[in-house]
């Protein structure tokens, strides 16, 4: 049975389908391009979300420069753009405090808008 479905778009090229409710494509020239990752690349959302996540990465890694760790308050971090909501992961020590990476650099909050800036330890 043929559905019309007007608001379903394709994932590759984001023209509109019709057609089978269960359609994801046009044809196969955009079903290839979806799996073979093309549209990831080049989705908007991705690659704001990427260029979120590399910018904290870089600033995290320049508050840190040398050291180990470093205490820096949150106006410090927010002046440089980075953006909270953004972290690749996180990790729950032993002691129950949750430290947000974003890739091999990440942070734990502390008192007072505070944030203890750490690197990851080599395994
Ligand atoms: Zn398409």
């Amino acid at each position: 049975m043929l559905t019309v479905t007007p608001d379903k778009t394709c994932l590759a090229c984001d023209k509109k389908l019709s057609g089978r409710a269960d359609k994801k494509f046009c044809n196969d020239y955009c079903r290839n391009s979806y799996n073979n990752g093309m549209k990831s690349a080049n989705s908007p959302i991705i690659r704001n979300i990427n260029n979120a996540l590399i910018k904290n990465r870089r600033i995290l890694q320049g508050l840190l420069g040398e050291e180990e760790m470093t205490k820096k308050p949150k106006e410090k971090l927010l002046a440089q753009g980075f953006q909270f909501k953004y972290t690749t992961h996180t990790y729950t020590n032993k002691k129950g405090n949750t430290y947000f990476f974003c890739y091999e650099y990440g942070y734990l909050p502390l008192d007072n808008d505070w944030y203890l800036v750490v690197r990851r330890k080599e395994e």
